[in-house]
């Protein structure tokens, strides 16, 4: 029986989903999918130039468990690339998030995309939320308290 998988953490949708070798017909083509996560891997750590440790982290996820995920988005866009295949990048096993910064202090923290308050200066993170409750009037931070960025 396999383990269930562990959700990976995803910060970036693709604009593109499908990629196909010009002059062939669709139906002719071998299709490899890449996984949302397998493709967050390559971005992180060749795009964002992070150490594996870093992108890892970023993931959510175990430093092995990234160098797997990363071998084989590099494995599969080789096959891709030499043997003339089309590649939809879909599925996976992961979340989508986007990185938000606490307006208390300032540490990054990971949302579901598109939850939480719109306003940045709002923001708090899971701890100094919690510091705030129960009891405690959550205090309203004005934009003179704390450091720009
Ligand atoms: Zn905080």
């Amino acid at each position: 029986m396999a383990r269930p998988k562990k959700v990976r953490f995803v910060e970036f949708v693709p604009p593109v989903q499908v990629f196909k070798p010009v002059g062939v017909p669709r139906y002719d083509l071998e299709e490899i999918v890449l996984s949302l996560e397998e493709l967050e891997a390559i971005r992180l750590r060749n795009l964002e130039d992070l150490e594996q440790e870093e992108c890892a982290q970023r993931m959510s996820i175990s430093r092995p468990t990234f160098q797997r995920i990363l071998n084989q988005a590099y494995e599969k866009v080789a096959r891709m690339l030499t043997e003339g295949l089309a590649l939809r990048v879909e599925g996976g096993t992961y979340k989508l998030i986007e990185r938000r910064r606490c307006s208390a202090c300032q540490q990054k923290f990971a949302l579901p995309l598109g939850s939480g308050p719109e306003t940045k200066e709002d923001l708090l993170c899971p701890k100094c939320y919690d510091a705030l409750r129960p009891g405690r009037r959550r205090r309203r931070r004005g934009r003179h308290s704390g450091r720009e960025r």
